[in-house]
């Protein structure tokens, strides 16, 4: 355990809201380090000072949380890249580098799992199958000491409670959430409110929503779920526009008709000032882990960050537009040409 004088997860939660931050995967994969399509996280061991630079990057801006980057570093996801053999070094390595980074800034160290696409609620063989491959994961997560556990994209309620039982089960506190990828229920068919309430009743430290929908589409669900538990509740969104005619970043389309999912996602992505008003907005609607997941990026992190009233490492380079030629109250004689032309 990262057992310290420092505030853990519930204290933290106790005292105000957690800024978390996570979108590791689409992050490394623009910078040319993940590949799309499996998006297992080879970077860990291939690349691990990329892993290490992204999570300062996400301290600096203001993330109190360092989650590991096991994503997808379970058994069936290695085993389709050819890479099975190097599953535990990849999940221990994980931590490690977590860990490191973390200690930089007093952050907290969280292990991570998710949905594997190998449970099957009809199929009692597949739970045997997950149960076995989060306990290898979080196994190796807790020896190598992290200080809870995020179970996230979870698209069956049955999958995520295997993975609250594995983490209760080593002593581990579990933040839980859903993908929320269709209209209002999860793929076993629970309303996803009933959903975050059965798994707090099941010893959830915290539930609530992750990935798939951005800001305006995740917010009325928040409040339904805030008001179906006494836990706290996590949020973190996509940076992308999702609207009520496409809810979910899958279903966004571009110009062309074609799937913007997951490599054309740009044109429909979030300002940090819009994500600087989701921390806002769900900070007062009762969320207390707020946070940022695919597609978000360190300058999203620290403007949510400075909107929750935080000054970060970061901030002493944060915008300062009135130092800027053209943003001056009184642009130079000589200068006018230029804004004539930007006015054009
Ligand atoms: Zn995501």
């Amino acid at each position: 355990m990262n057992a310290g004088s420092q505030a853990g997860l519930a204290e933290r939660l106790a005292s105000g809201t957690v800024l978390g931050a996570e979108g590791y995967v689409f992050e490394l994969e623009r910078r040319g380090y993940i590949k799309a399509g499996p998006f297992v996280p080879e970077v860990v061991l291939d690349f691990p000072d990329a892993v290490r630079e992204l999570h300062r990057e996400f301290l600096r801006a203001g993330a109190e949380v360092m989650v590991a980057l096991t994503y997808y570093a379970h058994r069936e996801k290695l085993r389709h890249v050819g890479r099975e053999g190097d599953l535990e070094a990849m999940n221990r390595q994980a931590v490690r580098i977590a860990r490191e980074i973390a200690a930089e800034g007093g952050a907290l160290v969280a292990g991570n799992v998710c949905n594997t696409w190998a449970y099957d609620p009809d199929d009692a063989a597949t739970s045997v199958a997950v149960r076995a491959m989060y306990a290898e994961q979080l196994g190796w997560a807790a020896e190598e000491g992290i200080d809870f556990v995020i179970s996230e994209t979870n698209d069956y309620l049955g999958e995520a409670l295997i993975a609250l039982e594995v983490s209760l089960g080593l002593g581990l506190p579990a933040m839980v959430t859903l993908a929320s990828t269709q209209p209002d229920q999860t793929r076993d068919g629970y309303d996803y409110a009933d959903a975050c309430r059965i798994l707090a009743e099941h010893g959830a430290a915290v539930v609530g929503l992750n990935c798939d929908r951005g800001p305006q589409t995740m917010l009325p669900m928040l409040a339904r779920i805030r008001a179906a538990v006494d836990c706290p509740v996590a949020a973190q969104p996509v940076p992308y526009r999702t609207n009520p005619g496409a809810p979910t970043m899958e279903s966004l389309r571009s110009d062309g008709g074609g799937r913007a999912f997951p490599l054309a996602l740009e044109p429909f992505s979030c300002t940090r000032f819009e994500m600087a008003q989701f921390a806002v907005d769900a900070r007062d609607l009762g969320v207390g882990y707020v946070g940022i997941c695919c597609g978000g990026g360190p300058h999203h992190v620290r403007a949510m960050a400075e909107a929750l009233g935080r000054e970060t490492p970061a901030s002493r380079y944060s915008p300062s537009m009135d130092l800027h030629p053209m943003y001056k109250a009184d642009v130079a004689a000589r200068d006018s040409d230029f804004r004539a032309a930007w006015n054009a």
